[in-house]
């Protein structure tokens, strides 16, 4: 078992469950082919010790040998009443900007092209660092960050997740459309269209301030895409506070929102009040804002229908081996024809020529100008 609850019950957990074989927290995550030999071994195992972050525990996920995540801060200050990450992964604590740098410069001597900047509340990163840095060349915020690593060689996109709504900022926005690396894609939580369920959330901001960053967003970026979080059935939500963040929703149009039943963490606030939902409410509320989903995400997918967009190959099509698939600047999924063994990691232009809800088909015009050299296409 792992996560952030497996973290918070440590031991507890193998008394209740005896025949778990580990129990691990996040931060332990970079440790985990050490944790399973001991495991091999006969060892009942628990890694949950708090951990201080130091540059040997901050090794990338991987999830292809062509984009990488990199964590930029750890843990998080924030207080939402329904999540158990501030408990658990501790205070926040980011890392420098030169050792984030200097492990973008050597995943892009191993050949990753696409980066994608990592944090619960990324807008929070460097507040806890020293005000300069001693290059001095900047201050330490996320905006200053994407600035200072936007030009490593090799890298061709930037990406970057969680924004927090509370910390966003127009300058970072500004950053986006500045800094032509950087992915036209955001991902903001709003979590609730509803101002007493996000206050009783503890998220620190109003809904209408969620449509003025959205605004803003499209005022700089007009096809940026945008993708969110939303939590519904929180306790005590009624069918008008529900109704609300449909409103949200219907007002902005996501290209994709994640959506969850509210449900208690062990440890949290919200888990000890006694206006919690019925079941039978929180699936009735998820079906309905799923279904919104889906049409916002058909709806929105319908723009890329015969343009052109410059796709990054990741990877070949696991159900179409005849086919490649990599994504969007603005991160929709998208599939064409070609062999992965010449395409992986290079830029391709195409034209979408199928739009789905979540994911896109298109056929190849050409490949960008830096892999032009490359052999022929299928
Ligand atoms: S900002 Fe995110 S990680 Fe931090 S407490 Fe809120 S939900 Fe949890």
């Amino acid at each position: 078992m792992a996560g952030c609850v497996a973290q918070q019950e440590g031991e507890a957990l193998l008394r209740r469950v005896p025949e778990l074989d580990l129990v691990m927290g996040p931060q332990h995550a970079n440790r985990l082919q050490d944790l399973l030999e001991d495991v091999f071994q006969g060892n009942q195992v628990v890694a949950t010790e708090p951990v201080h972050i130091m540059e040997d525990i901050t090794k990338p996920r991987r999830d292809s040998q062509v984009t990488a995540w990199v964590n930029v801060i750890y843990g998080c200050n924030e207080r939402c009443t329904y999540c158990v990450v501030p408990g658990v992964r501790g205070l926040e604590q980011s890392r420098t900007p030169e050792a984030i740098r200097a492990e973008m410069e050597d995943l892009a001597r191993q050949g990753y092209k696409e980066i994608t900047l990592l944090g619960q509340n990324i807008d929070a990163y460097g507040r806890d660092l020293p005000g300069a840095t001693a290059a001095g060349r900047h201050q330490n915020t996320l905006t200053d960050l994407l600035y200072f690593v936007h030009d490593v060689p090799g890298i061709e996109r930037i990406r970057f997740a969680t924004s927090h709504p509370r910390y966003f900022t127009e300058r970072l926005i500004r950053a986006c459309a500045e800094l032509p690396k950087v992915c036209e894609h955001f991902h903001i939580p709003f979590q609730s269209g509803n101002n007493e369920i996000l206050k009783a959330m503890g998220r620190g901001y109003s809904a209408e301030k969620y449509r003025r960053i959205i605004d803003k967003v499209r005022q700089y970026l007009p096809d940026a895409s945008i993708s969110a979080d939303a939590i519904v059935a929180f306790p005590g939500e009624t069918e008008a506070q529900f109704q609300d963040t449909l409103k949200l929703m219907e007002d902005i149009c996501f290209d994709l929102t994640n959506t969850a039943a509210y449900s208690p963490r062990p440890g949290t606030p919200a888990a000890q009040w006694e206006n919690q939902l019925p079941e039978e409410v929180k699936l009735d509320r998820l079906q309905r804002i799923n279904h919104l989903v889906s049409h916002q995400a058909a709806e929105r997918s319908l723009r890329y229908q015969d343009r052109i967009e410059t796709i990054l190959v990741e990877a070949a099509n696991p159900k179409d081996p005849s086919q490649v698939m990599g994504r969007t600047r603005t991160n929709r999924l998208t599939f064409f024809r070609g062999k992965i063994a010449d395409l992986q990691g290079k830029v391709v232009t195409v034209k979408v020529t199928e739009v789905r809800p979540f994911s896109l088909t298109g056929a190849v015009l050409e490949l960008s100008e830096r892999d032009a050299a490359a052999p022929a296409l299928v």
